[in-house]
């Protein structure tokens, strides 16, 4: 393997090869973004063979190019928020990160509330930045129109468009595919993506001015990850339903979490959320770039807003008619005054305060794979791999936090399973050749 300092600073061998490196060593998570940097003529992000959005080089590459894509890709670059976005009354949990105000609320409007992912608050916030005039657009992502299993870019204009776009998509969705058009317009903009992505924007704020001048609002959902391709598509089969003749596909929403509902020309086929993702959460089946993510908790948005179910997954029980709660962790001035001018408009009910602890409680899931990155990190820098570059978000200072045995059975564990193969990915082929 090629020495990935290397990778990241070179002058030398073929720059396809140092793209690429990014896919097989399973740090792509399919952001968009180096197709927008680089340009489509040059890099085409597209589903590949293994089912992932992945990069292909279409056209002559650069160096100075990919240069640039190590710098603002999310698999090689994760940075906490803004050092100007911290002031003096800002708190900083290890785990949570920065903070200011955290609540559980909702979508004042029942039926954004129902339709969204949890209570429909990024939703509702996204429809308020619109109706109070705050933005011209909302880039976030809705149900793609190709790959029914995907989420795709979308820029709403209208209320009902970011009404279209509510309730999670656990599969390939990038984001930042259209961001150099969403920038060429413009228009001011509020962008609501994953963790992962939002980072990947503040990224490329360090290159293209224009990110700083037009985003005014940056939301994201906690994110633990999402269904590998291969798991959702078994799945699918699971129904007795071929991927193929999919023409919807809707994780959650519609309820909290709402049912997990496949569709073809012929029939919907309803399950539980449980029974997408298994009662057992052991069994979930990510992508490796989540597995080790630095950053789930969205450190570098103006919002983060996750659910709010005790342990993290709903019981069968508890999710039968429940209206959807969510826990918004406002991270800076711009957040925590959106949030309450929304609550103040009535766009968004605010039930109570609630604390770092309580998150972790909501969502232990998260708290661990925060304490553990830092070894899982060292673990790929012993392989000799890409050790995604990240500041601000309090790595060491978790790991220094936890006996030196756990420290050392995680990052064995992540030895073991590079050592399986299970952080390496095939070279990316378009799916079609
Ligand atoms: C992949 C994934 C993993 C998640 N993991 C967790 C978790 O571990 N813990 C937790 O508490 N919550 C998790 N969530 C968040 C949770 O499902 C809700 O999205 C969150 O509580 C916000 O709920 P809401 O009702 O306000 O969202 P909604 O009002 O439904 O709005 C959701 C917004 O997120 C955007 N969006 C949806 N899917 C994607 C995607 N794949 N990529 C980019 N943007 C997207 C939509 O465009 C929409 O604007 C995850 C969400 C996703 C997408
Ligand atoms: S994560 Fe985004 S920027 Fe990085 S290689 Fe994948 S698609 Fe490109
Ligand atoms: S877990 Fe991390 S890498 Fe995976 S989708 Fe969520 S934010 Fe992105």
């Amino acid at each position: 393997m090629t020495d990935a300092l290397d990778l990241r600073q070179s002058s030398t061998g073929d720059p396809a090869d140092r793209l690429y490196a990014i896919v097989e060593q399973g740090l792509c998570i399919g952001c968009g973004l180096c197709q927008a940097v680089a340009g489509p003529q040059r890099v085409a992000v597209t589903k590949s063979s293994s089912g992932y959005l992945h990069p292909t080089v279409v056209g002559p590459l650069d160096h100075a190019t990919v240069d640039v894509i190590y710098d603002v890709c999310p698999g090689t670059r994760v940075d906490g928020l803004p050092e100007h976005l911290v002031d003096d009354d800002t708190k900083i949990d290890n785990v949570w990160g920065p903070w200011r105000r955290i609540v559980r609320a909702w979508a004042a409007e029942p039926a954004v509330r129902f339709e969204g992912s949890t209570g429909g608050v990024l939703t509702a916030l996204g429809q308020y930045l619109l109706s109070s005039e705050r933005v011209d657009a909302v880039l976030h992502v809705r149900a793609s129109t190709e790959e029914p299993t995907f989420g795709e870019a979308v820029l709403s204009f209208t209320e009902a468009d970011v009404l279209a776009g509510a309730g999670s998509r656990y599969g390939p969705t990038a984001p930042l595919l259209t961001i150099n058009e969403a920038l060429d317009r413009g228009k001011t903009l509020a962008f609501i993506a994953k963790p992962c992505d939002i980072a990947a924007l503040r990224n490329l704020a360090r290159h293209d001015r224009r990110v700083n001048e037009l985003v005014r609002y940056w939301l994201t959902p906690v994110c633990g990850g999402f269904g590998a391709p291969s798991f959702t598509a078994n799945f699918v089969k699971g129904l007795d339903v071929d991927p193929e003749e999919l023409t919807d596909f809707r994780y959650r929403g519609r309820g909290c979490p709402g049912p997990t509902v496949a569709t073809t020309a012929e029939a919907s086929h309803e399950r539980h959320y449980l029974d997408y993702w298994g009662d057992d959460s052991t069994s979930w089946v990510l992508p490796w770039r989540c597995r080790i993510c630095p950053d789930g908790i969205g450190d570098s948005a103006d919002l983060a807003v996750s659910d709010t179910w005790p342990g993290g997954s709903p019981t069968r029980q508890e999710s039968v008619d429940d209206p959807g709660t969510n826990a918004v962790v406002a991270r800076t001035v711009a957040g925590q005054q959106l949030l309450e001018a929304a609550e103040a408009d009535g766009a968004v009910v605010i039930e109570y305060d609630v604390t770092p602890d309580d998150m972790s409680i909501y969502q232990p899931h998260q708290m661990h794979k925060k304490y553990a990155v830092d070894a899982r990190f060292k673990a790929l820098g012993d392989a000799g791999r890409i050790v995604p570059e990240t500041n601000r978000l309090r790595l060491a200072e978790l790991a220094a936090e936890l006996p030196v045995s756990v420290n050392r059975y995680q990052r064995e564990g992540t030895a073991r399973r590079l050592a399986e193969g299970k952080g390496t990915e095939p070279r990316p082929t378009p799916r079609s050749s």
